[in-house]
């Protein structure tokens, strides 16, 4: 069994039992946290047991989500998260930031950070006994709930966008999903993807719309505070650098350090710093606006993993920042590819969403809002392999030669 739960409305706070609702608040549509039962958790659980069982993945935390061990032994399931954090020495010289860290999701099986949301999702669908799972994606979600799916031998139906990258597609279709690419936006193909799931019964993944994702994502704050915050004390409180499209991966985190506070376990919230891009901010200006809710954006930006016009978990997204003291910064496009080179020149190859936290930082550092005392964490959401365009993009042309010495000196020299 698992611990016991309930779903209250990050809006209106009306709580339900976990049979009363599936996705979203009746009354509103807002999202829906899952509260946990603390009391029991802090009276039974001990931390000690999480780490003295050792298990490298985000299944580490079973006793703190809201599902039942999904199976999958021997699988690409079973090494979904506990993704290595990374000091970065020469990175921290040459960015005279000495208290920085990388989080680098690029070793989920999938190569993204979306592999945490789609685990637990499918943990759920498994309980549920759905016949299939569908989710609507600009690729990172798809690829995760695919080739999670594939793993555990559940049908997947996939909806994206054609404009999605090439590698993306490519990664979804040998995951065996079916794969339907819709002629519109992300946006398009979200509403169409609920209207499915509605229509033949599917269990429906899709971002700031099903309330386990965040619990997935969550597990990375648990991660970040087994490997850095419970061990390295600090004078100064910690920062986060999180790209923002949808905000589930901020709303996500922020509820993994809010457990872990509930529990006792942790006592400062680190600041939660979003990074948009400028061509789809909405949830940034929002927040410096000073308003709750939303204006959709007509999303532009290379780094498609964070092109969203309408947040579908903005709400919860302006939350997480505004109750942990941080903020939103906004990059261009030109700053994303700049960051890729930074990160791939000291051995990190991400694809431009990624990027967007390291161009944060820079941006963050520039306006003064973090300084050198200031410990930081960066999370690199995905691999650079995502989107290999974007990085011929970012790079400059290898020369071409004649296969002889003379014409190689030439180049190198
Ligand atoms: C989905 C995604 C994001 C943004 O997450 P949201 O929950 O949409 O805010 C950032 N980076 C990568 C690589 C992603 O796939
Ligand atoms: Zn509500």
């Amino acid at each position: 069994m698992s611990v016991d739960f309930v779903f209250r409305c990050a809006y209106c706070g009306k709580t339900f039992t976990p049979s009363q609702v599936t996705y979203t608040c009746p009354e509103d549509g807002h999202n829906l946290d899952v509260v946990l039962d603390y009391d029991t958790l802090h009276r039974d659980l001990h931390p000690s047991r999480i780490w003295g069982a050792g298990e490298p993945s985000l299944w580490r935390y079973l006793p703190l989500l809201p599902v039942e061990d999904p199976g999958g032994e021997d699988t690409p399931l079973r090494r979904v998260g506990w993704t290595p954090l990374e000091a970065a020495p020469r990175l921290r010289e040459a960015l005279n930031q000495p208290f920085l860290w990388l989080k680098d999701e690029s070793s989920n099986p999938t190569a993204s950070f979306k592999d945490r949301a789609s685990a637990v999702v499918l943990a759920r669908a498994r309980e549920m006994g759905a016949r299939g799972v569908v989710t609507a994606s600009t690729g990172n979600a798809g690829a995760a709930l695919a080739g999670l799916a594939a793993a555990l031998g559940q049908r997947a139906v996939i909806l994206a966008p054609r404009t999605a990258p090439r590698p993306k597609i490519a990664q979804l279709l040998l995951y065996g999903a079916r794969v339907v690419l819709v002629d519109g936006t992300y946006d398009d193909a979200y509403d169409l993807s609920i209207q499915a799931a509605e229509a033949w019964g599917w269990y429906c993944r899709n971002t700031g719309y099903n309330p386990f994702t965040a619990e997935g994502k969550k597990t990375a704050a648990f991660e970040i505070w087994e490997q850095l915050l419970r061990r390295v004390r600090t004078s100064r409180p910690w920062t986060i650098f999180v790209p923002v499209g949808d905000g589930n991966i901020i709303s996500g985190l922020y509820k993994g350090f809010w457990d872990l506070h509930q529990l006792g376990w942790l006592e400062h919230l680190p600041r939660l710093f979003g990074v948009q891009a400028e061509g789809s901010a909405a949830v940034a200006r929002a927040f410096h606006a000073g308003r709750e809710d939303i204006e959709p954006v007509r999303a532009h930006t290379l780094a498609d993993s964070i092109a969203v016009d309408l947040p579908r978990d903005g709400y919860r997204a302006l939350r997480a920042v505004r109750e942990t003291g941080g903020t939103y910064i906004t990059v261009s496009d030109d700053d994303i590819l700049e960051a890729m080179r930074l990160l791939g020149r000291f051995g990190w190859f991400v694809e431009p969403a990624a990027a967007a936290s390291m161009a944060g930082l820079r941006q963050a550092q520039t306006l003064g809002l973090i300084t050198l005392e200031d410990p930081v964490v960066l999370l690199l959401t995905g691999s650079g392999l995502k989107d290999p365009g974007a990085a011929l993009q970012a790079a400059s042309p290898a020369p071409i030669i004649e296969p002889r010495l003379s014409a190689l000196e030439r180049v190198l020299h």
